[in-house]
């Protein structure tokens, strides 16, 4: 299951600071300038806290504070630079099937971020929130030496916050480093950690391991290079996050559509199959595929292709098979008829689409449903603003009627099959709205550093 590990920790001086005579949080170095003055806290927020993934790229300065708002970093300014040009995330690197565009990759990384954090009160996001309230920002991309790091191996850096005293601050998860999206997730997850209260853990398989690990989950271990917050060795991941940031649970089902072939499609005995999956809160861990009722394979979010052969030809039923971290199951069935010779007759295909897949027509849709965005329609289905995942080819955006997958960033128009139906006996089209926007938080402060570091594998 877990292969490399190519990241370590560095310590001191990375920065440029001096290191604190007595361990504080966890033995990590504090903003050398203090809190933030208090003028910098959002009164009034009352929500969950914001993680807002900048994938943008922006211009950002250093000060003696962060300031996410303003674009203002205090390890910026702990560098000594003004102003730093933090190119966007490159994602070209990151392709691989079945992610192609950067709205594929971004939105797998996204996902996993989101199910790192699916058990806490926290709303990941790659829309900035607004002026009102506090976010904390992971900027993606670039290296360390763009932001003035000396590099070295590091991959992120972040602001070290016990008791996630202040939501409002700016990490960094140096993407160019690498090219495998969950290492680029876990990174993301990890710098966010830290801003959240949490401190260095020594199980290989943790996500705040000082070094790049697969398969990571919060987990708990020894403190490596300090102290925890809590003035122990021990931490605990997830409880100080539960603590910091309180607690959620994942009640919801995930989905899971055939992309590739669609229900109802004539194939050859070879079948390429593409799933599209998602989930109200977090993602699909892995999705399994069933050949009239036998397992066939499993395979790991969010590469979700397989290859049957030799399947006899007539009727077979495809049944897909997805869970999350919470043990939430979602299945669909369908089905699909097998003749050999449809390539040479020209004759294969045919079949509904999935979420993300293109449609001008409601009925084209697995899910009966069609949103728009200006003249682009994709097939969808209702969704949650900043938790769900829609998988690929489509984002979860609002509009007049809703939340909704789709493939932009306003649902202009939303097409239901029951409209199609309605219709053609001349009734009036019932629209359905569903799908509630979240976009909420928390609040409060401190600051020291954490770096990430590539280094041998041990
Ligand atoms: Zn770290």
């Amino acid at each position: 299951m877990t292969h490399l590990l190519f990241l370590s920790w560095l310590g001191l001086g990375i920065l440029g600071f001096q290191p604190p005579q007595a361990a504080q949080c966890g033995g990590i170095r504090v903003n050398p300038n203090g809190p933030a003055p208090a003028a910098r806290f959002k009164s009034g927020y009352n929500g969950p806290q914001i993680l807002y993934i900048n994938f943008d790229g922006a211009q950002l300065k250093g000060g003696a504070f962060d300031d996410p708002h303003q674009n203002v970093s205090w390890i910026i300014g702990s560098n000594s630079l003004s102003e730093v040009d933090f190119p966007p995330f490159d994602h070209e690197p990151y392709v691989a099937a079945p992610l192609v565009t950067r709205e594929d990759v971004i939105g797998a990384i996204v996902g996993m971020v989101r199910d790192y954090y699916a058990a806490v009160d926290v709303v990941v996001t790659t829309t900035r929130p607004p002026d009102d309230v506090p976010y904390t920002m992971i900027m993606v991309g670039g290296h360390p030496q763009t932001i003035g790091d000396p590099g070295g191996g590091e991959v992120g850096v972040a602001p070290f916050d016990c008791g996630n005293g202040n939501p409002s601050q700016i990490g960094y998860a140096f993407a160019a480093e690498f090219s495998d999206i969950e290492y680029l997730a876990t990174t993301i997850a990890h710098e966010a950690g830290h801003s959240f209260g949490l401190a260095h853990v020594d199980m290989e398989h943790a996500i705040m391991y000082p070094m790049v690990t697969s398969d990571p989950y919060w987990g708990e271990g020894s403190v490596p290079d300090g102290k925890a917050c809590d003035g122990s060795s021990h931490q605990n991941s997830l409880d100080v996050l539960h603590s910091n940031l309180g607690a959620q649970t994942d009640g919801s089902k995930p989905w899971v559509q055939f992309a590739d072939p669609g229900d109802g499609a004539t194939v050859p005995a070879r079948i390429p199959i593409t799933l599209r999956a998602g989930d109200a809160r977090g993602i699909p861990l892995d999705a399994k595929i069933f050949l009239d009722g036998e397992e066939w394979g499993s395979k790991p979010w969010p590469f979700f292709t397989f290859t049957l052969v030799n399947v006899s030809s007539g009727t077979h039923t495809l049944r897909a098979q997805v869970q999350d971290r919470a043990g939430n199951i979602g299945i669909t069935t369908i089905t699909v008829y097998v003749d050999p010779d449809c390539t040479a007759k020209g004759t294969c295909g045919g079949g509904l689409n999935a979420i993300g897949e293109p449609c001008t027509r409601a009925s084209q849709c697995e899910s009966g449903v069609c949103a728009f965005t200006g003249a682009a329609g994709v097939c969808s289905e209702a969704c949650q603003l900043d938790t769900s995942s829609c998988g690929w080819g489509a984002r979860c955006s609002g509009g007049p009627e809703g939340t909704f997958c789709a493939a932009g960033n306003q649902v202009t128009e939303v097409l239901h099959i029951s409209d199609e139906y309605l219709m053609s006996c001349a009734a009036t089209g019932a629209r359905s709205s569903a799908g509630a926007g979240l976009m909420l938080l928390g609040l409060v402060m401190a600051a020291a550093v954490i770096l990430r570091k590539t280094g041998k594998r041990k």
